[in-house]
């Protein structure tokens, strides 16, 4: 909030005010949060550099982690009182969990008619992904950086691209449609992003590239080094002809461009260079229960003592309201007094 005095304009704080009476999530800002996105997990089976410490994140005492149980009654509580109305497991990966099927099951159970998605590294999707859909998964993203074994190897620590690969197409067989791919640009995979995007116009599968964010665990990520929206087109434009096509959803972060005649498109999602903020629709829940307003706001509201002593659904959904009507404004990412989150990407669940 800004307030004008015949002078230059100063900067105060923002005083979110009282909370109205409604029961969807809205925030101070007139947002209101449709789209929940549910960490199950921080554990992972690739050390991507750009978000996990090569040794893993330190693994979290028992039982702090959301049992299938306790995830399923907070998805039926956003589903039936807050109007969520997407749900997507993320992590760490979501795949780390042997209870994955139970999770979906009982969260498709308590959610009806709610739209469940994951994003996941793929890694051992050939085995599961057939149940997974039995047990209510509708939607996928698979996270591919490149399609180079060697630049995979040294961005995700682990020599696993042909069990991605062979993860994409199981999903496809199991009837997932439409299968999209998830690539976070990085110096080390800017040369081949034209060969990804070919290889993914190929297979008919939907890419979308995605800035880089101060989200490391290693705390290396540099502004002054990260491939930007810009270098990314500047790459692809000597390969492809793009034709922007706009952003055809507008909680969608994504900007869509066609590539060459069509009909395929490309989606590049500008998180630092053109924050979308304004158009955010998104709540998290940490794998420890705690209800998180924004990626890169570190007050969280701690839902799991909630569920553990026998609070009422009303009580849990209020806490929920409450955290999200603090919700702040935005990243600030480029201003001088931004500080970078306390938890990491795999921390938070991206
Ligand atoms: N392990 C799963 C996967 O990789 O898809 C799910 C969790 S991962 C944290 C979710 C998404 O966040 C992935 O698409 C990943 O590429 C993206 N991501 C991780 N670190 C990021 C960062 N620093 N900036 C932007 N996106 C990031
Ligand atoms: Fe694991 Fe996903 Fe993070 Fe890569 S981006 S380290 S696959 S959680």
């Amino acid at each position: 909030m800004t307030v004008a005095l015949g002078m230059p304009v100063v900067p105060t704080a923002h005083d979110p005010g009282p909370r109205p009476p409604v029961n969807e999530l809205v925030d101070s800002f007139g947002r209101v949060a449709r789209d929940l996105r549910i960490s199950i997990t921080e554990k992972c089976s690739l050390r991507c550099t750009y978000c996990m410490p090569a040794e893993g994140l330190p693994a979290l005492p028992r039982d702090a982690t959301l049992t299938a149980v306790e995830i399923a009654r907070l998805v039926g509580i956003a589903a039936r009182d807050l109007g969520v109305r997407e749900v997507r497991f993320t992590g760490g990966e979501p795949l780390m969990r042997a209870d994955l099927e139970e999770i979906i099951a009982r969260s498709a159970a308590a959610a009806p008619g709610v739209l469940i998605a994951m994003t996941t590294n793929g890694l051992g999707l050939t085995r599961r992904a057939e149940r997974l859909v039995s047990a209510g998964l509708h939607r996928i993203n698979i996270s591919l950086d490149t399609v180079d074994p060697q630049a995979f190897a040294a961005l995700t620590r682990r020599d696993r691209l042909h069990d991605v690969l062979a993860g994409i197409q199981a999903a496809r067989d199991a009837g997932l449609s439409p299968v999209k791919l998830n690539a976070v640009m990085a110096e080390e995979t800017l040369a081949g992003a034209g060969d990804l995007l070919a290889w993914a116009v190929a297979e008919r599968l939907h890419l979308r590239f995605i800035e880089q964010m101060p989200l490391d665990a290693d705390g290396t990520w540099d502004r002054s080094r990260m491939v930007t929206a810009a270098d990314l087109l500047a790459e692809l434009s000597g390969r492809f002809t793009l034709t922007p096509v706009g952003r055809p959803d507008p909680t969608a972060p994504a900007e869509e461009w066609r590539v060459d005649d069509g009909p395929a498109t490309v989606g590049v999602i500008a998180s630092v260079t053109r924050a979308f903020c304004g158009d955010c629709d998104r709540t998290r829940l940490t794998a420890e229960g705690t209800v998180r307003s924004c990626l890169f706001g570190d007050d969280e509201t701690d839902l799991r003592a909630a569920l553990r002593s026998a609070a009422d659904d009303a009580v849990i959904a209020d806490l929920w309201r409450g955290a999200m009507w603090n919700k702040q404004a935005g990243h600030a990412m480029g201003a001088p007094s931004f500080a970078r989150p306390l938890r990491s990407m795999g921390a938070i669940g991206g």
